[in-house]
């Protein structure tokens, strides 16, 4: 029997985007967000999760909207000193933000897990919704390159996603589990929405946890998902390089080539509408909608799209 909430998997920015939409026409107390954690990072002795808090300060309405990422209103402060002494002053972590990484890092210290650390994040920022890491053990992304591998936040930002990108590994992930009432909340959903996130660094690490794309698989029928490629090319960020290096071609319809075993609803942008019957090919229900969230209104009207299907 289907419970009255929402699954969503989520990475970061995008995701942020497709979330804020959901809000506003589903209560926000609704929504299980399970979130990728193969980007978290240890670094100037504190533990970074950037797509977690990208989700959270978005649902507290304290993120910077221009940048997506961060609090509004931010300085550098302490970056800037912390320059001096590391050379990882490349991460952008303002002053607010080193607030919350202390805080985590003082309840790891103290021995509390990723899953209750975010719960009180969470609680104290207000958010209602709830936000799960995908699993409470250490995960990380690293891309292989010429010049050997790299954390992928350090291919992302400081190296500005140039390096040729030769593979993807997910160190740690073999001996993880997911989250307790990960499986469950997934088996009860009313429906399992995965945004229009990396498919590879943000979804792809979310599916590689241990059972999670299993208990998809037993699911797909109330599996939803929104390309995060539009035209070809991802809106933002190394999608397309990742899809490559795995040998997927970097259009919609590699997107559901690579989820086509749990999932039974794609909604693809209007700009791709041609490309329908090949998404349809691989037994896929495809919808063609405007995705490309500019605005409120626009994140809105697509959250209240999905929903109504
Ligand atoms: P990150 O971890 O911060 O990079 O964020 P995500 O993994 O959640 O999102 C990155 C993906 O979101 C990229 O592949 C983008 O193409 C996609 N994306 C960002 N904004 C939009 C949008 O407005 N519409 C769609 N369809 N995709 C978007």
């Amino acid at each position: 029997m289907s419970e009255d909430y929402y699954v969503i998997l989520a990475g970061g920015v995008g995701a942020a985007k497709f979330i804020e939409g959901l809000v506003n026409v589903v209560k926000p107390e609704l929504l299980k967000i399970i979130v990728n954690t193969g980007d978290d990072i240890e670094l100037f002795g504190l533990k970074i999760c950037p797509d977690l808090d990208i989700i959270t300060y978005t649902l507290a309405n304290l993120v910077d909207k221009e940048k997506g990422w961060g609090f509004v209103d931010e300085t550098y402060n302490c970056l800037r000193i912390l320059k001096t002494y590391y050379e990882t002053g490349w991460f952008n972590a303002g002053d607010k933000d080193l607030a919350t990484h202390i805080y985590r890092t003082d309840l790891f210290t103290r021995g509390y897990t990723k899953a209750q650390i975010t719960e009180m994040i969470c609680k104290k920022l207000g958010v209602k919704s709830q936000l799960i890491p995908m699993c409470n053990e250490t995960v990380e992304t690293f891309i292989g390159t010429h010049d050997g591998e790299i954390h992928f936040e350090e291919y992302y930002i400081k190296e500005r996603c140039e390096p040729e990108v030769l593979d993807v590994k997910f160190k740690g992930i073999e001996n993880v589990k997911p989250v307790n009432g990960i499986l469950d909340y997934i088996k009860n959903a009313r429906k399992i929405l995965i945004c229009p996130s990396n498919p590879i660094v943000s979804i792809g690490t979310i599916l590689q946890v241990p059972k999670i794309k299993k208990t998809l698989m037993k699911e797909k029928s109330k599996v939803f998902a929104i390309s995060p490629i539009i035209e070809g090319a991802a809106v933002k960020g190394p999608a397309a390089p990742l899809m490559q290096a795995l040998g997927l071609e970097v259009s919609c319809v590699g997107v559901a080539t690579f989820y086509k075993e749990f999932l039974e609803h794609f909604i693809i942008d209007n700009k791709d509408c041609k490309l329908k019957p090949r998404i349809e090919e691989l037994g896929i229900n495809a919808y063609c909608y405007d995705t490309l969230m500019i605005n409120l209104k626009k994140k809105r009207n697509l959250a209240q799209f999905i929903i109504n299907l």
